[in-house]
């Protein structure tokens, strides 16, 4: 099973086909969501009082184990965000820490055997903490996001250095490394450490660089786009939730990792938040993957 170690948040957006407030997200929920229609992820986490019940228990109703999810006394992490128009841009309004601010993950014992660990997007000195908790013989993929990039640079390399994979989108991508051609951002990226680099290009698919190769997915085709929140953090569940399952992480079971999170992300966009998630079966993935195969195949 994965371990999961991110922010579990309420957030509103703001996009051109409305807003949404105080809406449940966060990178660990959209994550797990995602991933639970592979296998039983374990969260840990943070939540305030105010954090719905029915969330947690639906979470584990869905297999995902959530004894790792602390309620501490205060508000749940909150993030506001709009979107521009055509969904190129987003800026974030509002972020607002609260529980989070003290946040000190702790790993359960019977976490810690986990396969794969994910740390999703969270302040990189965090992420460290669970690296050290968890023991260095797990498989650790990241993630981050521009804030980090911004605030906290140094300590972010620190963390890039220590894992086997990195999930990060485009724009991320050209911050991190100064440089706007993504095949060669990829393979600076991987200089860093880790063994692979999966670049997320929204609605231009995705794209590995493993063992000195490049491997570059479209998207699947979605007309209409109501709400890309949560879509990389989807992404990263379906393909770890998935990689979870095989054998052995090679260039094969990456490449198929990157598919199912491709398909699992095409989905998130549906609807606000995670609401197409909440009802999403393993079964409408596999459909979805069938009509996604014949597109590519030449
Ligand atoms: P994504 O659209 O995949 O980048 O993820 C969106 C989610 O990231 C939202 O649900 C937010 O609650 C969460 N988020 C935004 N800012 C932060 C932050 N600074 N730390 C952790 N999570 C965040």
């Amino acid at each position: 099973m994965s371990l999961v170690v991110g922010s579990i948040a309420f957030d509103t957006i703001k996009n051109i086909h409305g807003k949404r407030e105080r809406i449940v997200g966060g990178s660990s929920t959209y994550y797990a969501y995602a991933a639970s229609l592979f296998e039983n992820p374990k969260v840990v986490g943070v939540v305030g009082e105010d954090f719905p019940e029915e969330i947690i228990g639906e979470m584990g109703d869905r297999g995902i184990d959530t004894k790792g999810i602390e309620t501490e006394k205060g508000k749940t992490f909150f993030w506001e965000g709009e979107y521009s128009d055509d969904f190129s841009e987003r800026t974030s309004l509002k972020t607002e820490l609260n529980v989070f601010e003290h946040f000190n993950p702790k790993i359960p014992d019977d976490y810690k055997e986990e396969k794969i660990v994910f740390l999703a997007n969270i302040a990189p000195e965090l992420q460290q903490k669970v690296i050290e908790q968890t023991g260095k013989d797990r498989y650790f993929i990241m993630d981050t996001m521009n804030l980090w990039i911004n605030i906290s640079r140094e300590k972010l390399m620190e963390t890039i250095k220590s894992v086997n994979g990195i999930i990060i989108n485009d724009e991320e991508a050209k911050m991190l490394t100064g440089e706007h051609y993504l095949f060669e951002a990829a393979k600076q990226i991987k200089s860093l450490g880790p063994e692979f680099v999966l670049i997320k290009k929204g609605e231009h698919g995705s794209m590995l660089y493993f063992e000195d190769k490049f491997f570059v997915l479209p998207p699947y085709p979605k007309e209409v786009v109501i709400d890309p929140t949560g879509a990389g953090d989807s992404y990263a569940g379906g393909f770890v939730g998935f990689l979870n399952n095989e054998d052995k992480i090679n260039a094969l079971s990456l490449k198929k990792g990157m598919v199912y999170g491709t398909i699992v992300s095409s989905f998130t966009i549906e609807d606000f938040g995670i609401e197409r998630l909440r009802k999403l079966k393993r079964e409408d993935v596999e459909n979805r993957l069938k009509e996604y195969k014949e597109m590519i195949n030449f």
